[in-house]
């Protein structure tokens, strides 16, 4: 039976009070010019601070933000992170600069209930991404419990995700991985019937590992987005311009031959919405399956949206991984947000991969009725083609010598 949480801990397994609390989480959300565009990462880790709160912690809460080249870079900055949460909390949030100071352990012995610790970027600090040992002892050197809760970080062995929690003998999980890896367990034990994968997106080669994953749970694949430029031109169907991954072209028509031999369906789009310059921002639609020259797909066309809405409402459960086109550019999104609508109207088990499919369900405006939304996209992905997590791996027990550690 999959079970990725096997012999680890959760935040409920802790006596949280008066104790120094290390909690990792995903803080990073985008920003434009200083300003959180969009704060899910922010919410989805809150009903941990605020159980850990509720608890009597003295929390120390920490994050990376974005990839900053030198240490102290202000656009990544997790100032407004911290103003946010002070809001959401309704508590004082100390922003540290150096996480490596001694004003962290002064300020836990003197802390008051209603303020908390944010750590600056922890990405500032080059030890961070190289898991650093050194970096790690000085994190320890105030942290009695440790708890990560940072899904979409738990893919990287970092310091902060790997080399800290090696230190610490009281390790475990917050309610946000702990939901994020219950969900995905469930899209490949025993998932309800019948269970399609959407994948789309720009490339095959990003989603082989996954596919060859889901082809032995899933009923049926539908495919979209760039991808489905490969798989046509492996059936020898003309794609214009379209974007097309030529060394991928066998992979695909490989793998639709094994997919149908275990009688499961691809669906292919049957129409598109092509233009022969993306700047245009005017798509028409194809008369049939193929792609004249000159043109180039940049969206599902509208009899592919009902056929593929059909087999979205006839599914019990649905793992949807990325968009029908380029649905950044309004112009190109409608059949990405037509697929979110069908999901919302559905009532099976739904569920988002992270990145770009996250932000093509919030830019859809149906998130709210998804079953799951993942926080993380790489760590998703990585987790559903079997990849252990380091940031999972390093909390389970261990054999040690002298038997469990
Ligand atoms: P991925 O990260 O592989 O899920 O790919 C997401 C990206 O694929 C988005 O930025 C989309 O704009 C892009 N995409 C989807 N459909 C197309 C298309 N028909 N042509 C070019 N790019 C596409």
């Amino acid at each position: 039976m999959v079970n990725g949480l096997k012999g680890i801990k959760t935040i409920r397994e802790f006596e949280l009070n008066d104790k120094n609390v290390f909690l990792r989480l995903d803080l990073n959300v985008p920003l434009e010019n200083g300003k959180i565009s969009d704060e899910t990462r922010i919410t989805a880790s809150l009903p941990t601070i605020q159980y850990a709160l509720e608890k009597g912690a003295k929390l120390v809460m920490a994050s990376h933000l974005g990839r900053p080249k030198a240490a102290g870079d202000k656009k990544y900055s997790l100032e407004p992170v911290a103003n946010r949460l002070s809001e959401l909390l309704k508590k004082e949030v100390i922003l540290i600069e150096d996480p490596k100071s001694d004003a962290v352990k002064h300020l836990l012995k003197t802390m008051k209930k209603d303020q908390v610790i944010l750590l600056e970027n922890l990405r500032y600090e080059p030890g961070e991404t190289e898991n650093s040992e050194e970096f790690a002892l000085a994190l320890a050197s105030y942290t009695q419990i440790y708890i990560n809760d940072a899904f979409g970080a738990s893919h990287r062995a970092h310091a902060s995700i790997d080399a800290l929690p090696r230190l610490i003998k009281d390790r475990g999980i917050g309610f946000l991985i702990e939901k994020e890896i219950k969900m995905l367990d469930q899209l490949m034990e025993n998932p309800k019937r019948p269970y399609i994968a959407i994948m789309g997106g720009a490339k095959v080669s990003d989603k082989i590992d996954v596919i060859e994953k889901l082809m032995n749970v899933v009923d049926g694949f539908i495919i979209g987005g760039a991808m489905a430029y490969t798989f046509l031109k492996a059936k020898g169907l003309p794609v214009g311009r379209s974007l097309v991954e030529a060394d991928k072209v066998s992979y695909a028509k490989e793998m639709m031959a094994r997919i149908e031999a275990r009688n499961k369906t691809v669906l292919l789009p049957v129409d598109h919405m092509v233009t022969t310059d993306i700047a245009s921002n005017k798509a028409t639609a194809t008369r049939d399956q193929s792609i004249e020259e000159n043109f180039m797909g940049v969206d599902i066309g509208p009899q592919t949206i009902k056929n593929y809405s059909t087999a979205i409402m006839g599914a019990a459960t649905v793992f949807w991984n990325g968009p029908m086109g380029i649905f950044e550019n309004p112009a190109y999104a409608e059949g990405t947000f037509a697929i979110a609508k069908a999901l919302a109207e559905s009532k099976g088990v739904k569920i988002v991969g992270g990145g770009d499919s996250a932000a093509a369900a919030e830019a859809s405006g149906f998130a709210d009725k998804m079953t799951h939304i993942s926080t993380g996209g790489g760590a998703s992905l990585e987790y559903l083609q079997g990849d252990r997590l380091p940031g999972l791996e390093v909390l389970r027990p261990k054999k040690t010598s002298e038997g469990l550690a």
